[in-house]
């Protein structure tokens, strides 16, 4: 893959004037390359990507697995019992630290993966010029001479050499570190300028900070400046998520206080007279019993699993702590259209002065159908201040309206769509309009300002200029200053029409580019336009979903104060008048009285994306949790302060995206709620397997103190209830194979009716401890009772009282295993075959427990002996045990519970 332009010429596309650069590439800048073309190139230049490669080492994945503390106990265990000439047991320790090394780490790695994939899965799509017309083409199709139209927050998808600009910034941090937005412009540079300074350029990962600009490609994928460095920006994917930092701190306590129970042990050991080797293996038996070996994979694979659940349902978590902290938030600050509404918007009203009454337009989406009416009464000839009126709404225009096949379609924002829409339904194309009024420049709308305004040139000489924007911002620049117009706009928006007002002005001829200044008074205005956006129905159920949840919904607006609280209402987040704050009342207020109004307030309207930042800065100086949405380039900051930043897939700005934390790729409120969701399944599923696994390790621990404590030493041997390498038996084998499952577990029925879990509660609270002691305690009584059976009355031997312990734990843990399923209630309520896992898991750990049991080589390496079909029924009966006795507990906990007060 060559750059096409060196292929051709010696000097670099910056230095060249741009029309040289166009006539090299072969394209025209009004038109773009043709399809055909731009296939041919396609196939000629690649596909414009920069593969990554992997973000994270393997040997730095792999790193990780071993340093850690817990392994450290094992390998030395390992040692100590080479030392002792337990060859065997030295070998079959080691080969399963290797097996969990490897596991964890594959498991790792995959997830990891495939967190990076649905990342990089985030729709990215670029506005092009081809066959004349634009069209949104996916990043990696672009090739040398596409004419990209770019503007503020879009990311340069490729190198470019610039062809036209309106106040273009760019911020090319990515490329050159540096962090300040620079001007750019269409003047060639010199021949040998470094990359930094090459402002007639852009580059491929650099932002547009503001302004406008078309530019034709010159370089993609790995020709590209950035393709040339792309090593440097690997930036790391984080896969420690709070939980799993919480974890590794608690279980560097927990071999610390192995460590030290283990030297009690063999010190206790010697004092009852054991040989030293007994005493030693003793104590390595305990370290091995009490570490949980199979945590950490469990966890990776609960979260990769949750994570994948979530991109299913439309939310792609880009920075996976996400998932997890999804689970607690107790507020969604949402945008308002496209979110919460279809983002369809319709043009129902329409007005211009001196017309009288409000005309009333027909028809629903964007297919351009529908009647004009007065009263009830068709109008067949558009009178003329209608046609001014909708003239300069086509004028004052960038979306296109598009058939393809029997849809009708737009590009560009979804309210100037509606423009074309009304316009058309009235017989008036776009194209008639270029021609009427052919366009010599354009200040794009931004939010902040709220206006759009385009200069044109006029049949009959001299120019005008179109205005187009939020009513209260229009009409100040009208005159005369038209009070009872905007009382009419009023009335419109409080039937939930989001308005716009459209004003004109003539300039003189010579006027050659649009500046703020030119449009800062002197118009005439031409009318109003009302524009519906109904509610989407999935998110009126969605925000009462998240009502159950305890979890407040705040719409957070550009629109005007009486078109949000009609919309609030349609919601159900405002009753009556209900409290609704603007920007301007914003402005005003202090922090401390902010921090006082947030809590009240569920409605913003008229904000700029500063004010989402006070927002959510108020909101969380009050603890709370909160996940904010946003689109525009301006939105970052907001994104990056919120608890969960979350992006629009399809209309949010690239910018906005590489913020947030997540992505949703249909842009729909209820994709946020199915979210949270998921992340409360998430956090529970891993508590479930905490709550399993945990108690296996204090019950290994026991037995073993036990054995030491109290058992006899038979002919100069040291009798134990189980030799490390079955605790390691347990440890893993019950860990892969049922705790695993519990991480397809369904939600609970309660998830989403209880009020979000405080984020600083530790995940090992007094519940999961006590659970932990009592179901830990029993287990260790039914192993240490079977063991002693076995070897007392049915004189066995001792391999056989070992098997017959671990056998019974195994049992134990199949049926602790199914009140596991519910964190508080019984099964019954989760449902018995929701989780067909579950099944797979317990037939999978019978079958190797058979093998443990009875295949000789299992015998030799494990030290056990076959048993016979009673001793089988003992072992099944007694680990029955547990059933009662968690669901005691629970039932004790629930009624504790609903004595004390709800919601936190
Ligand atoms: P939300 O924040 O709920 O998504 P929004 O982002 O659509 O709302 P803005 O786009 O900031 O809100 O729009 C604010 C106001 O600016 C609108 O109420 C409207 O009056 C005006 N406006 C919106 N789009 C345009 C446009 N393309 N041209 C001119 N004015 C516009």
């Amino acid at each position: 893959m060559a750059d096409l332009l060196t292929e051709k010429i010696e000097e670099h596309p910056a230095s060249l004037p741009a029309e040289r650069v166009l006539e090299e590439l072969g394209v025209s800048a009004g038109r773009g390359l043709t399809s055909g073309e731009a296939a041919r190139r396609l196939e000629k230049y690649g596909p414009n990507v920069i593969e990554s490669t992997s973000r994270e080492g393997v040997l730095e994945i792999l790193w990780r697995q071993i340093n850690n503390p817990l392994i450290w106990v094992l390998l030395a265990s390992v040692l100590l019992a080479l030392v002792l000439g337990e060859t065997i047991d030295a070998l079959v320790i080691l080969a399963v630290v290797v097996a969990n090394t490897l596991i964890g780490f594959m498991q790792e790695y995959r997830a990891g993966k495939e967190i990076e994939a649905l990342a990089s899965y985030v729709p990215d799509e670029t506005l092009v010029l081809r066959d004349g017309g634009r069209e949104m083409v996916p990043a990696a199709e672009l090739v040398p001479g596409d004419i990209l139209l770019l503007q503020a927050g879009d990311r340069v998808p490729a190198d470019a050499r610039l062809l036209e600009v309106r106040g273009l910034q760019v911020d090319e941090a990515a490329l050159t570190g540096e962090s300040v937005p620079v001007s750019k412009d269409v003047e060639p540079v010199a021949e040998d300028t470094p990359v930094a300074d090459r402002t007639s350029m852009v580059h491929n990962g650099s932002f547009v900070a503001g302004g406008t600009a078309t530019a034709v490609i010159t370089a993609t994928g790995r020709d590209t400046e950035l393709g040339r460095v792309s090593a440097m920006l690997e930036e790391a994917q984080e896969v420690e998520t709070p939980l799993i930092k919480q974890i590794a701190v608690v279980g560097k306590w927990i071999a610390v206080a192995i460590l030290a129970v283990a030297l009690l042990l063999l010190v206790l050991g010697l004092f009852r007279g054991f040989p030293l080797a007994d005493a030693v293996l003793a104590a390595v038996a305990l370290a091995v019993a009490a570490i949980p070996e199979g945590l950490p994979a469990v966890i990776t694979i609960t979260l990769a699993i949750g994570v994948r659940s979530m991109a299913a349902r439309r939310a792609v978590i880009r920075y996976l702590p996400a998932a997890e902290t999804l689970g607690s938030s107790t507020v969604i600050c949402t945008d308002k259209t496209g979110t919460l509404t279809r983002g369809e918007m319709t043009v129902r009203q329409l007005w211009a002065p001196g017309s009288g009454e409000t005309y009333e337009l027909s028809g629903v989406g964007y297919a351009p159908e529908g009647e004009l009416s007065r009263n009830g009464e068709r109008i067949e000839e558009v009178p003329e201040p209608l046609r001014e009126l909708l003239l300069a709404g086509v004028a004052c225009n960038d979306s296109e309206l598009r058939r393809e096949e029997d849809r009708w379609r737009i590009t560009g924002d979804p309210t100037e769509g509606a423009l074309l829409v009304a316009a058309r339904k009235a017989g008036l194309t776009a194209d008639e309009v270029r021609e009427l009024r052919p366009r010599r420049d354009a200040i794009p709308f931004e939010s902040e300002r709220r206006y759009m305004a385009t200069l044109h040139g006029l049949p009959e000489g001299g120019q005008i200029v179109y205005l187009k924007g939020a009513p209260e911002v229009v009409l100040e620049r009208c005159e005369p200053d038209a009070g009872e117009v905007l009382e009419r706009a009023e009335s419109m928006a409080g039937e939930g029409l989001r308005v716009l007002a459209l004003a004109a002005r003539k300039v003189p001829g010579e006027l050659e580019e649009l500046s703020e200044e030119d449009v800062e008074g002197g118009f005439e205005l031409l009318g109003l336009a009302g524009m519906i956006d109904p509610p989407r129905e999935e998110a009126i159920e969605a925000i009462e979903a998240c009502h159950r949840a305890g979890i407040t919904v705040k719409m957070i607006t550009g629109d005007h104060k009486a078109t949000a609280a009609a919309i609030g209402r349609q919601l159900g987040l405002l009753e009556g008048d209900g409290p609704v704050l603007t920007g301007k009342e914003l402005d005003e207020l202090s922090d401390e009285e902010l921090i006082r109004e947030v809590e009240r307030t569920n409605v913003f309207a008229r904000v700029a994306p500063e004010h989402k930042l006070r927002i959510l800065k108020a909101l969380q100086a009050r603890g709370e949790v909160a996940a904010m949405t946003g689109d525009g380039v301006n939105d970052a900051p907001a994104l990056k302060q919120a608890d969960i930043g979350v992006a629009m897939g399809i209309t949010g700005t690239d910018v906005s995206k590489e913020s947030a934390d997540m992505v949703l790729t249909d842009d729909n409120f209820a994709s946020i709620e199915a979210a949270v969701e998921e992340g409360r399944r998430v956090y529970d599923n891993l508590r479930k397997a905490l709550t399993f696994l945990l108690p296996t390790n204090v019950g290994q621990a026991l037995i073993i103190l036990i054995g030491v404590a109290f058992f006899p030493v038979v002919g100069g041997e040291a009798l134990l209830p189980m030799l490390p390498t079955q605790v390691l038996w347990v440890n893993l084998v019950v860990a892969v194979a049922l705790a695993l499952p519990l991480a397809f577990e369904v939600l609970e029925p309660d998830a989403m009716r209880r009020p979000p879990r405080d984020p600083d509660a530790p995940i090992l609270d007094r519940i999961l401890l006590l659970r932990t002691a009592v179901v830990g305690l029993i287990m260790s009584l039914v192993g240490v009772g079977l063991f002693l059976f076995e070897y007392g009355f049915r004189s066995g031997g001792i391999e056989a009282a070992q098997t017959m312990a671990v056998t019974s734990i195994i049992f134990y843990q199949i049926f602790y295993l199914i009140e596991c399923r519910s964190l508080r209630g019984s099964v019954f309520e989760v449902g018995l075959f929701t989780n067909k896992w579950i099944f797979v898991g317990i037939g999978a750990l019978l079958l190797l427990q058979l093998a443990f049991v009875y295949l000789p080589f299992m015998n030799f390496l494990f030290h056990t002996a076959p048993l016979g079909a009673a001793e089988w029924l003992l072992a099944a009966l007694f680990g029955l045990v547990v059933l009662p006795v968690v669901d005691l507990e629970k039932r004790w906990r629930r009624r504790a519970e609903s004595g004390q007060a709800g919601p936190r």
